[in-house]
C-alpha cells in the first residue's frame, strides 16, 4: 500500500508534496466512429502522449507534439489501473490523517464521471479492507456530497435544494452550513448514498439545461480513527482527515482560446470555480510562496484544507481522442502541464 501504513514514502502519487498529474485517453466512441472521426493521440510510454496527425508548419510552431506527465493511460486501460497508479496512494493517505483531493478534469464527454466514480468506489472498498486489517484502531467513516452550480452549493444527500452557505470557522476553516453528513454503516450503505446523489443530480438536470457539464460534484469522505483503549494505547492518538472526489465541470467552461466572436456569447458560461481552481493549482505547483486565491471561488474555499499545505492532490485529466476535439484536448493538456 505504498506510503500508507507508516512505510517509507515512495515516489509517485502521495510520495511527495507535488501534485500528481496524469492523463487518461478514452477510446473513440460509436458516434465518433460513425462520423469517421479518427483518433489522433497515442500514449507511447507510461509518461508521454503524442499528437500523431501531421501538423502544418504554422501549427508546429504553436503546439507541442509530445507531452510528458507523471503517468499517461492508454485508451484501453482499465479504471482499476488508473486508480492503482494515479490515485490510490493520495486517496488512502486519509487513513493516516492526511487530507487529500482527487480531481477529474476534462471537456464534457471525455470520461470524467466514468473515471471518478470508479476511483471513488475503489477507494472506499480499500478503506474498508484497511479497517479490517487494522483492528487495533477504531474507525468511523462519514460521507457527504455536494454540487456547485453557478457558485451556488447544493446538498446532494438532501431533497431540499436551498443553496447552502459557507461559513468560516476559526478552527475548522471553511465549513458548508447544514450539509448532510452520514455516518457510514457499511459498504451497502455507501452504495445507497451514492444512488441518492445520482438521483439528486438528475433532478437538477431536468430543470437546468446541461447541468452536469456546468456543475462540480464533490463527494467527501471523512475518516476518524483512534487506538482502541483496551490495548492500553493512548486515546490521544486520534486522527481525522478528509478525502474529496471532485468531478469537475466540463473544462470547455474555462476555455481561454475562444475566438473574439464566441467569447461574447459564451462569456456567461465561463465558470468562476474552474478558473480559480486553475489559478490555485498553478500557484501551488510553483511552490508555496505568494498569495493563493482560495477565497475567489466556492470550490476552492470548500477544498482549501485539502489542497496545498500538507494535503495531497492528484489530478486525472481525461482526453477525447477524436480529431474533432483536438482544440479542447490541447487545452486540457495545457492545464495538465501547468499543474505539474
Ligand atoms: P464526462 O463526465 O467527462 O462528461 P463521461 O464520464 O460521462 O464523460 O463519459 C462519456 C461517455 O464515454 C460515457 O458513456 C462513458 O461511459 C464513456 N467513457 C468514458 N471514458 C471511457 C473509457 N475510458 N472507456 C470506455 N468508455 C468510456
Ligand atoms: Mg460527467
Amino acid at each position: 500500500m505504498g506510503a500508507v501504513g507508516g512505510e517509507e514514502p515512495t515516489p509517485g502519487p502521495g510520495g511527495n508534496e507535488k501534485i500528481f498529474v496524469s492523463v487518461r485517453l478514452r477510446p473513440l466512441n460509436e458516434k465518433e466512429a460513425e462520423r469517421n472521426d479518427v483518433s489522433d493521440w497515442e500514449c507511447i510510454n507510461d509518461n508521454t502522449i503524442i499528437y500523431r496527425n501531421n501538423l502544418s508548419l504554422s501549427e508546429r510552431s504553436m503546439y507541442p507534439t509530445a507531452y510528458t506527465f507523471d503517468r499517461v493511460f492508454r485508451f484501453d486501460c482499465s479504471t482499476r489501473r488508473v486508480y492503482e497508479e494515479a490515485a490510490k496512494e493520495v486517496a488512502l493517505s486519509v487513513v493516516n490523517g492526511i487530507n487529500s483531493s482527487i480531481f477529474a478534469y476534462g471537456q464534457t464527454s471525455s470520461g470524467k464521471t466514468y473515471t471518478m466514480s470508479g476511483i471513488t468506489e475503489y477507494t472506499v472498498a480499500d478503506i474498508y479492507d484497511y479497517i479490517n486489517n487494522h483492528k487495533e484502531r477504531e474507525f468511523c467513516l462519514k460521507f457527504s456530497a455536494m454540487e456547485i452550480y453557478n457558485e451556488s452549493v447544493r446538498d446532494l444527500l438532501s431533497a431540499d435544494s436551498t443553496p447552502l452557505r459557507l461559513l468560516d470557522d476559526p478552527e475548522r476553516g471553511t465549513i458548508v452550513e447544514r450539509l448532510t453528513e452520514e455516518t457510514l454503516r457499511d459498504w451497502n450503505h455507501f452504495r445507497e448514498l451514492l444512488s441518492i446523489c445520482e438521483a439528486q443530480r438528475q433532478i437538477g438536470e431536468t430543470s437546468l439545461n446541461e447541468a452536469s457539464s456546468r456543475s462540480h460534484q464533490i463527494l467527501r469522505l471523512t475518516v476518524e480513527s483512534s487506538a482502541r483503549e483496551f490495548l492500553g494505547n493512548d486515546k490521544s492518538s486520534s486522527l481525522t482527515a478528509t478525502v474529496n472526489f471532485v468531478d469537475l465541470a466540463g473544462s470547455e467552461r474555462a476555455s481561454q482560446t475562444l475566438s473574439a466572436g464566441t467569447r461574447l456569447k459564451e462569456g456567461c458560461h465561463i465558470n468562476r470555480s474552474l478558473l480559480t481552481l486553475g489559478t490555485v493549482i498553478r500557484k501551488l505547483s510553483k511552490g508555496r510562496n505568494g498569495h493563493v486565491p482560495y477565497r475567489d471561488s466556492k470550490l476552492t474555499r470548500i477544498l482549501q484544507s485539502s489542497l496545498g499545505g500538507n494535503a495531497r492532490t492528484a489530478i486525472i485529466c481525461t482526453l477525447s481522442p477524436a480529431r474533432s476535439h483536438v482544440e479542447q484536448s490541447r487545452n486540457t493538456l495545457l492545464f495538465a502541464s501547468c499543474a505539474k
